[in-house]
């Protein structure tokens, strides 16, 4: 390895799920999103109390962070955090999703506080 990069466990996973297991993962990732029910907002939710953990090859997460960095092929790191755009946080409707950092997670959750959800943004 020439210079200085670092990829943490993290991005590691994600990379090699994505290049050797991507169609494994994403028809996971698919049959997740159908297996949701949808709200009258457009929110997808799992029927789980809350946010739904998927288990894919000796990793497990949420199914949100699964499911947008595999249908997005996003090499997610420990700092990078999947958003809900419509702060729900058991939707797991790809487009209600985005990458952010802690910090920006934060800020969504006093934006919320302060003006709830403004769904004609989504
Ligand atoms: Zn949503």
């Amino acid at each position: 390895m020439t210079g200085f990069s670092y990829a943490d466990a993290s991005q590691q996973w994600f990379a090699v799920v994505l290049a050797d297991h991507g169609e494994e993962a994403r028809s996971r990732a698919f049959a997740l999103v159908e297996a949701g029910d949808t709200t009258e907002s457009g929110c997808i939710e799992t029927p789980t109390q809350d946010a739904r953990r998927v288990r894919f090859m000796g990793r497990q997460m949420p199914a949100y962070r699964f499911i947008f960095c595999i249908l997005n092929g996003v090499e997610a790191g420990y700092d990078d955090v999947v958003r809900h755009r419509c702060n729900n946080k058991r939707c797991i409707n790809p487009l209600h999703l985005e990458l952010g950092s802690r910090g920006e997670n934060l800020q969504d959750e006093r934006d919320f506080a302060a003006n709830g959800v403004d769904f004609g943004l989504l």
